[in-house]
């Protein structure tokens, strides 16, 4: 059964339960009822069949550190933009109940802890530590192992944390971190300028030490594959998003006031937080007619139809591989979902799973045989940079671990 055969079937299967459901229940049962039990203190799952994580209600303000003093809190961040740092305050006023519940205790973009002060720490002296970025140096991989060893609980911070995220994209660099540099320091139009003008002899690579008069200078040294946090340290709760939304972060931010407040135990190891057991087309507004497409368009080249599916307007889509939760924000402004909290539990390769979505639209089947291997080979060739598009968020936990050269080839 094709991808979209089995999406038509859910598709049929929720309707049904939904009118099931619409008869059971008073119509104001709302997307805040179903939050309700997580206000009452108990750690609120994502729910089978829920289509969309609204955010948790925190409730009053709450005054002052919790009975048994603040408890400690660390964030990190390894490869990455920032994008995930600035989301915390996503958060708005609740920011003050992070001060008033936690010491910060390493905070790099913000606060002024130092990697001698955890050093210090006794180990699980952390309470939680939240940890944004892919592992991709020395340095990253050493500060998310001290991170690990001082805290009770790791979060995977982010979709780079949980996937690897656009950092990751470097495994696909046949030639690891020295392609990479070489690259960066030399071929690019600016490097090259800048080499022509003032060294004409050799580009200036970065060495990852250089004796200086004063001492020796280490950089952290680049690995060739960026790997995701739980490729290289255990982890306790991942929460995914490029950033994670505000919605998600009130589920994180929600079970650790429910922990240093009331003591309400914190939810069990493994959870993604704010993700939904469905993929982002169930939470799409947009009607599907499963229309048979011949050509791939970008979104700038189309006139959007406000209501039909993308997919159906030949747009590249990766709602059917992509995990819910964010309530399609994309697909509701007329983008295509990029696949940015990964993928859903049906699927194990994001990548792969798109592609075959997408395949499963084209008009070839036994019955139908009215496209030729080559229109299809036409048609795919118009997606531009297709292993970015279909990994851009995921690569590190690809089966396609890297691309290698052809012996003499590109
Ligand atoms: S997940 Fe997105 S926002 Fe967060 S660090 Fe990575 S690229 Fe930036
Ligand atoms: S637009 Fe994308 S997310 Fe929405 S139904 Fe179509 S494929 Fe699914
Ligand atoms: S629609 Fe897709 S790309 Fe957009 S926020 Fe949601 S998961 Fe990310």
């Amino acid at each position: 059964m094709s991808f979209f055969d089995r999406f038509k079937k859910k598709n049929k299967d929720k309707k049904a339960e939904a009118d099931k459901k619409a008869e059971a229940k008073p119509k104001a049962a709302s997307a805040k009822a179903a939050a309700e039990p997580a206000a009452k203190g108990d750690w609120q799952q994502p729910t089978e069949g829920a289509n969309y994580m609204p955010a948790v209600d925190l409730g009053e303000l709450l005054p002052g550190a919790p009975p048994n003093g603040k408890i400690n809190l660390a964030i990190y961040w390894a490869a990455a933009c920032g994008g995930c740092d600035v989301s915390l305050l996503d958060t708005n006023e609740r920011i003050l109940t992070i001060g008033d519940m936690a010491n910060i205790v390493m905070w790099p973009i913000a606060v002024d802890g130092k990697e001698k002060d955890i050093e210090a720490m006794d180990d699980k002296s952390i309470t939680v530590s939240l940890i944004n970025g892919a592992v991709r140096n020395s340095e990253n991989e050493h500060m998310v192992k001290l991170l690990r060893q001082k805290s009770l609980i790791v979060v995977a911070y982010g979709t780079c944390a949980c996937f690897g995220g656009s950092p990751a994209l470097a495994n696909l660099i046949p030639g690891g971190h020295k392609e990479l540099l070489d690259y960066v320091y030399d071929k690019t139009p600016t490097s090259v300028a800048f080499n022509n003008e003032y060294h004409k002899d050799a580009p200036v690579i970065p060495q990852t030490s250089y004796q200086a008069p004063e001492g020796e200078l280490t950089l952290p040294v680049l690995f060739d594959r960026v790997k995701s946090l739980d490729q290289v340290i255990d982890v306790d709760y991942s929460i995914p998003g490029c950033p994670p939304l505000q919605e998600s972060i009130s589920y994180l931010l929600k079970a650790v006031v429910d922990f240093a407040y009331h003591g309400v135990a914190l939810p069990p190891k493994g959870t993604e937080v704010g993700v939904t057991k469905t993929s982002i087309c169930d939470e799409c507004p947009r009607h599907k007619e499963f229309r048979r497409i011949t050509e791939i368009k970008e979104p700038y080249q189309v006139d959007v139809d406000p209501d039909l599916c993308l997919m159906d307007q030949g747009i590249l889509c990766l709602g059917p591989a992509t995990v819910g939760g964010c309530n399609a924000r994309c697909t509701r402004v007329g983008q295509p979902c990029r696949g940015c909290y990964g993928p859903s539990q049906e699927v194990q390769e994001h990548g792969a799973s798109a592609l075959t979505a997408i395949a499963s639209l084209f008009p070839i089947d036994e019955s139908d045989a009215t496209m030729g291997e080559d229109k299809i080979i036409d048609i795919m060739s118009t997606i531009k940079d297709p292993l970015g598009y279909f990994y851009a968020f995921t690569m590190s936990k690809a089966l396609i671990k890297t691309v290698v050269k052809e012996k003499g080839g590109q």
